[in-house]
């Protein structure tokens, strides 16, 4: 045998127009593999859904029209989607009224648009794992990121100091500038870190005109690697590091002496978990979200840095989705 007569989708869309019948060519046989004829296999409904899948899991859109049941929303309303996996990518979607949250509209729509995802996994972070007093200290890698420039508002608004890491770059002193109006504490670069002079910061009085950090009690890791390590030496005795990104794709290397003498406790957390957790919760996502917003009004919580991009040139915004340094998201507008 050496073809296959197979159902291949190679775009998205209505499955009964999308897949079609194609005949492949086998691979060779490998020593660890072995040739199966497929005798049966059902077509389940998330088959279905990930051929029709369209992409994008935040953003926000304005009620057009309501069924006659609808309670929760009603026409001109702001809403974002309650979880993950929406398709948001599109100029209009019918959606249940199910997966919908509403927001105010008078927050701007950069602020709408980025607030389901990165805000609320920094206020969780910031709020689930130890109990912040003004004054303490949280560390945090990737910190321009949107998770990052989450925390350092937040944290800031709460009266919590942020050491904030990033890689370096030709313009670091303009992103510090811009991450210490925001309310960031510190901006260091992931090699300064390493340097023994970083334990200045934790020390009383050394420093007469800058201000002094208590050792921290929370470490944000959205990196992994050797950044994370970084991270964990630095965190008090019986501190947490929450890790929710990997962006470096490397694994999280934990130093013995870390557990054995500061009994470090690590940990994750991913939004989308905590949104099903808090499913059927009719507070829990609302009175986080009305937080917030508060915020937001209040001149304390901006939307990241943005680059708006017309939804015909989402190649362009693709490509710079994917690019290192942008330090910029891109958001398709439609
Ligand atoms: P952004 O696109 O806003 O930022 C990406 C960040 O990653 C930038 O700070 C960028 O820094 C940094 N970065 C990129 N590549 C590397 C690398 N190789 N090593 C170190 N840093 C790198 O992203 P988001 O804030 O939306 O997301 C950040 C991470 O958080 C992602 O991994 C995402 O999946 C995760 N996330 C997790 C959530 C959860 O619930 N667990 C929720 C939301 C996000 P630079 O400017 O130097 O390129």
């Amino acid at each position: 045998t050496t073809d296959s007569t197979a159902l291949v989708y190679r775009r998205h869309g209505e499955p009964s127009q999308v897949v079609q019948l194609e005949t492949l060519r086998l691979p060779a046989l490998e020593a660890k593999s072995a040739l199966v004829k497929m005798l049966a296999a059902p077509i389940n409904p998330s088959d279905i859904n990930m051929i029709q899948a369209v992409g994008g899991n935040e953003g926000v859109g304005q009620v057009l029209e309501v069924g006659s049941q609808v309670q929760t929303v009603k026409v001109g309303d702001w809403v974002i989607p309650r979880n993950a996996g929406l398709g948001t990518w599109r100029t209009a979607a019918v959606f249940s009224e199910d997966d919908l949250v509403t927001v105010p509209s008078d927050i701007s729509l950069l602020s709408a648009a980025t607030l389901g995802v990165n805000p609320c996994t920094a206020f969780r972070m910031l709020s689930d794992f130890e109990s912040l007093m003004p004054g303490d200290t949280v560390i945090q890698n990737a910190a321009n990121s949107g998770v990052g420039q989450a925390v350092i508002q937040i944290a800031a608004a709460r009266g919590v100091h942020t050491i904030n890491v990033v890689r370096d770059r030709p313009d670091l002193q303009q992103l510090t500038d811009r991450l210490k109006a925001m309310g960031a504490t510190y901006v260091i670069k992931e090699e300064t870190l390493r340097k023994p002079e970083i334990k200045d910061i934790f020390k009383a009085g050394f420093f007469t005109k800058k201000k002094v950090c208590p050792r921290p009690k929370l470490a944000f890791n959205g990196v992994g690697g050797k950044s994370a390590t970084e991270l964990l030496r630095h965190l008090q005795t019986g501190g947490t590091m929450v890790t929710y990104g990997g962006m470096a794709k490397q694994p999280v290397t934990v130093p013995v002496s870390a557990l054995i003498f500061k009994d470090v406790k690590v940990r994750g957390f991913w939004v989308t978990q905590w949104k099903r957790d808090h499913k059927h919760d009719d507070e829990a996502l609302p009175v986080m979200l009305e937080e917030l917003c508060t915020l937001i009004r209040a001149g304390k919580l901006s939307a990241p840095s943005c680059t708006e991009v017309g939804m015909k040139d989402f190649h362009k915004a693709l490509d710079n989705a994917m690019k290192p340094y942008i330090s910029s998201k891109q958001i398709l507008v439609m």
